[in-house]
């Protein structure tokens, strides 16, 4: 059974309860975080919870939380649950009021929630199914104009992901005026000429801590990198299609709109990348790195 954090209580998943009148239940007003932890260590905190600040100040929710407040909780989780390897959930609504009311309230009371789930173990070498790739659509994006924000509002995402399952696809690439930004809960990247491309930040997209950290993690091994704009038709010119997030790393697409991306498996620079992403995460695990790695953070 799964201990999750609610309100400042530690208790089983399923007695975790909050009210129907929870502005985040009824208006979906709150902002959310999903931060790995490897070797019991929380990759990237630092960067997940300025991203969290980021998002809170932009639906003007002030918290008073300090970086070290918002760790006890995640570490809490990690040995309530015995998990070394996995993914923290984190969410804060507005909180419940006596009426459903849009005004913001003048004493926010928000709602603090966590849970944690597993992750698989390091893989040093990639699964056949990780070669085979993914395969994504494409579609116009409905989602919001501050998409910068992680807000816990993602009828939209469900609707396009959906979307993509009912074409046979994994997943779906959005474009807002011929341009590719991201996918449903992913950043977008192309590989042209050995160059990685990715989309540069903007409203239109999620500041990914992933997509942030390959670049980091390429420039530390000479690969060449650029942020710029991605034309949706570009995407088939493209050498390799990439998807990253914290809790699927880098996902190789191999078929947009049913057309094969490179020779139909994962792409040369993805498994490079791959086997970066995987040797810094046994570091990890042996401890050899911690928090003076640009690339991670151990609180
Ligand atoms: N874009 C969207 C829309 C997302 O939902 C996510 C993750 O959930 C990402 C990008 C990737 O962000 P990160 O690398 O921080 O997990």
């Amino acid at each position: 059974m799964s201990i999750a954090y609610l309100n400042g209580q530690l208790l089983a998943i399923e007695e975790a309860k909050v009210p129907a009148l929870d502005r985040g239940f009824l208006f979906g007003d709150g902002v959310y975080e999903v931060i790995p932890v490897y070797a019991g260590r929380l990759f990237r905190f630092k960067q997940h919870i300025a991203r969290l600040e980021n998002s809170l100040r932009g639906i003007r929710l002030p918290m008073e939380q300090t970086l070290q407040d918002w760790a006890n909780i995640c570490h809490q989780l990690i040995e309530q649950n015995s998990l070394n390897n996995a993914s923290i959930y984190l969410q804060i609504t507005r909180g419940a009021y006596p009426e459903r009311n849009h005004d913001f309230p003048a004493n926010p009371n928000p709602t603090i929630f966590a849970m944690i789930t597993a992750l698989p173990e390091v893989q040093a070498v990639p699964s056949d199914k990780d070669l085979q790739g993914i395969s994504v659509i494409t579609a116009e994006d409905i989602r919001w104009q501050r998409c910068d924000i992680k807000a816990i509002t993602l009828l939209a995402n469900c609707m396009l992901k959906q979307q993509a399952l009912e074409c046979g696809a994994n997943d779906t690439i959005l474009v807002r005026g011929g341009v590719a930004f991201e996918a449903t809960s992913s950043n977008l990247f192309i590989v042209r000429d050995g160059v990685i491309i990715t989309p540069p930040l903007s409203e239109h997209l999620l500041p990914g801590i992933t997509r942030d950290f390959l670049l980091w993690l390429a420039e530390q091994h000479g690969i060449l990198t650029e942020q710029r704009l991605i034309p949706e038709h570009e995407l088939l010119q493209a050498d390799e299609i990439w998807l990253t997030s914290s809790t699927k790393e880098i996902r190789p697409v191999t078929r947009l709109n049913d057309v094969t991306i490179g020779d139909g498996t994962a792409g040369p620079v993805w498994r490079q990348m791959y086997d970066h992403y995987q040797q810094l995460k046994v570091q990890l695990y042996r401890g050899e790195i911690d928090s003076n790695t640009e690339g991670e953070i151990a609180l």
